[in-house]
């Protein structure tokens, strides 16, 4: 095994809360995971709902735990983010999906969840250039999907990367719109090329009368700022009529697929004519 970093404390604190202790084991174990490889990335389709065709597909982590079975980002990606480790994830994340894009059809893109710590490192744009020329990949098939948060419009190398990557040609959604706190200001901060509608709007449209209102108003406001919206977590044919009728770009959720291994989408495949 590698040598543990100054963070981990490979020593029993008798001072320690059941708690810490679990969090002190789960960033040790962390650390492993990304030597011995046990991260891995599931990808979901994004279907363009005009034409019901498949334009790209988002990544999402998971990790193959030795004892614990496969975990979601929810279990550890904010511990992740509090100890640092988030950054090498974030690039070993980077780096997989531009290749695994690398090998698609070249119609196809791949989103990518940045956290808002990867962004204020500043590194995040050099591992970006470097992965998409290492794999010949056009700039405008990946996708950086931001999430509102408060620290970003003040962070000056945040917005410098963020622009620097738009000006590639990198395209740039934020992620999660409506759950944030800092909504409005936020669209002001950042040219986005899209707006993602979160699950919680979507999921009452025709069952609860207060949720096609906001869904609308949501793709008003991202039309009128020149955005393309996808609406996440759609799982009943009668959204997906409703986010066509009000004119919503792209659709997500398990009505089309769940998330899964690239292995096991045929879509993904080479296509057999290639030369
Ligand atoms: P998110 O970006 O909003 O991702 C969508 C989540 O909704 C995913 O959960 C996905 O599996 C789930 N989902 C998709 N369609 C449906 C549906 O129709 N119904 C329902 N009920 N759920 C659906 P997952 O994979 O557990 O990811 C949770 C969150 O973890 C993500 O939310 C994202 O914020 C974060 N995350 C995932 N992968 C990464 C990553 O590579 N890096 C970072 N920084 N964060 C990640
Ligand atoms: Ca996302
Ligand atoms: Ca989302
Ligand atoms: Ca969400």
């Amino acid at each position: 095994a590698k040598a543990q970093g100054r963070n981990c404390f490979a020593h029993f604190e008798p001072g320690m809360d059941a708690a810490a202790r679990e969090r002190r084991d789960m960033e040790i174990d962390m650390r492993a995971a990304l030597t011995r490889g046990e991260f891995l990335l599931h990808y979901q389709p994004a279907i363009d709902i005009a034409s019901g065709q498949t334009v790209g597909y988002e990544a999402l982590v998971r990790w193959n735990h030795p004892t614990r079975g496969v975990l979601y980002p929810g279990a550890f990606i904010p511990l992740a983010e509090e100890t640092g480790l988030i950054l090498p994830l974030g690039d070993w994340i980077l780096n997989r999906a531009v290749e695994d894009l690398a090998s698609w059809p070249d119609h196809l893109r791949v989103a990518v969840n940045l956290s808002p710590s990867q962004l204020r490192s500043g590194h995040v744009l050099g591992t970006i250039m470097r992965a998409l020329a290492h794999g010949n990949v056009a700039p405008h098939r990946l996708e950086l999907e931001i999430t509102e948060s408060t620290t970003l419009h003040n962070n000056e190398t945040s917005v410098a990367q963020l622009h620097k990557l738009r000006n590639m040609g990198v395209r740039i959604a934020l992620d999660d719109f409506g759950t944030g706190h800092s909504s409005l200001n936020y669209l002001r901060s950042f040219p986005f090329h899209k707006m993602k509608i979160d699950r919680c709007f979507v999921e009452g449209l025709g069952q609860r009368e207060d949720a096609l209102p906001m869904v609308r108003a949501v793709i008003a406001l991202a039309h009128s700022l020149n955005m393309a919206t996808t609406a996440e977590g759609v799982e009943r044919p009668e959204q997906l009529d409703i986010l066509r009728a009000e004119g919503c770009t792209e659709a997500q959720g398990y009505l089309f697929a769940q998330p899964e291994q690239a292995s096991g989408i045929a879509d993904l495949a080479q296509p057999a004519d290639a030369s």
